[in-house]
């Protein structure tokens, strides 16, 4: 093996990150210790002392798992390239899978992804088991945790096997057209757009049972509200959150006519029928300004440009080799692609969360014109409360990790 220029580039990118990371984790828990024995202002009537410490607590068991998960991935990415591991598994599969490329590409893929899901195992374990319960926010069962584990591989194989052999169908067009990678993007786009149709009814019933909301109260209220903002969806549905965990959250989901809005049974228990109003005409507020249409667009410019970029560097003997493959394929371009990009984007990431801030003010915004302000306050304290989310995060580690403005800003805008 050759390594070259692209290996320092690939290895000063994963130090700079790595640091960044670990510097900003530090910079968390100095911000977390400093406001530990006062609740921060404004919050004293609504927050005791006892719960703000114990978010902080929460937040700092968090850190220090974050710690060991950065360091422990960077090891297993450098196994992986310059290590060696993946040209290995290459030459594995290329020995006992021999007249065709896309199939032998699949499994390679396939292997890689179960293996890699076989290495988080140990921390999604302790997240679970050690660290959710020890805070009393677990509710997961070890049935319900092997069965999901089971789901998703389950789920993988059913979509993934045939979107990732018709990707590498695709990408083996090379031999004849420079193009091949607006295919690609095209299969992706439409794939993608699928899963989000097919999300609410089909994949996300697999792990989840959803009921539609049945307090009549509430049900009346939310009807107001959606003719009141010219809404139209699905229907409302909880969702049994409580399986898994006690941490409360809403969402919306699906596209076109196939939308609906979810409340976690949890995020139901202990608010007032006024405050889940103001939660749902937050989440109208994301409909309203067309923030899901907006974000999916960028993502599709994104997937273009970066496409374009692997049709450049699947020709470039230097990234193969730079990377620790020895044979050019569709496959380990894929691959490496995959996992050096993030290496490189990650500094890309407080800009993406800038906008997905803007669109948390805005959401906000449409929330306090159709609801009263205060309700939308007072849930988002019991959210906070309910979830021990730090009040107080640093403001650096906040820009790089937060899609989310921090509760005291929001609060601030709302009042
Ligand atoms: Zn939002």
């Amino acid at each position: 093996m050759e390594f070259n220029l692209f290996t320092f580039v690939f290895l000063f990118a994963i130090l700079t990150s790595v640091l960044a990371l670990l510097w900003l984790n530090f910079r968390q828990d100095k911000a977390i210790n400093n406001s530990y024995n006062a609740v921060p202002e404004g919050f004293s009537e609504s927050i005791k002392l006892e719960d703000h410490q114990k978010a902080g607590n929460y937040t700092k068991a968090k850190l220090l798992l974050n710690h060991f998960e950065i360091i422990f991935s960077t090891a297993v990415l450098l196994v992986w390239t310059l290590g060696g591991a993946m040209n290995s598994l290459d030459s594995y599969w290329k020995l006992r899978i021999l007249d065709n490329d896309a199939l032998m590409g699949t499994v390679f893929v396939l292997s890689i992804m179960l293996i890699a899901s076989l290495i988080d195992l140990p921390f999604s374990i302790y997240r679970t088991f050690v660290l959710e319960h020890k805070f009393g926010f677990n509710r997961m069962t070890i049935k319900t945790f092997i069965g999901d584990f089971f789901i998703d591989i389950a789920q993988g194989l059913i979509f993934m096997v045939p979107l990732i052999y018709a990707v590498l169908y695709l990408m083996d067009l090379k031999a004849i057209t420079d193009f091949w990678w607006i295919y690609v993007w095209i299969l992706f786009s439409f794939f993608i757009l699928t899963m989000m149709w097919i999300y609410p009814t089909f994949i996300a019933t697999w792990k989840n049972k959803f009921k539609p909301l049945e307090n009549e109260a509430l049900r009346s209220r939310i009807t107001d509200l959606l003719d009141r903002t010219g809404f139209k969806s699905d229907g409302i549905y909880v969702m049994d959150g409580s399986k898994r965990s006690s941490h409360g959250n809403a969402y919306f989901t699906g596209i076109g006519k196939n939308k609906r809005i979810v409340f976690f049974d949890t995020l139901l228990k202990g608010m007032e029928d006024k405050e889940i109003e103001a939660i749902l005409a937050h989440e109208l507020g994301h409909f309203h300004h067309k923030h899901t249409q907006k974000r999916m667009i960028s993502s599709f410019i994104l997937s273009f440009a970066s496409l374009a970029l692997l049709g450049f560097l699947i020709n470039q003997t230097w990234f193969y080799n730079g990377l620790g493959i020895s044979q050019p394929s569709s496959h380990t371009a894929l691959v490496l692609f995959s996992l050096a990009l993030p290496v490189f984007s990650f500094f890309i990431r407080p800009f993406n969360n800038l906008s997905s801030r803007k669109h948390e003010f805005q959401a906000d915004a449409f929330a306090a014109s159709h609801t009263d302000a205060n309700d939308l306050i007072s849930s988002l304290i019991k959210l906070y409360k309910e979830n021990s989310s730090s009040l107080s995060p640093d403001k650096y580690y906040s820009a790089f990790h937060d899609s989310h403005p921090s509760a005291v800003l929001r609060i601030e805008r709302l009042q």
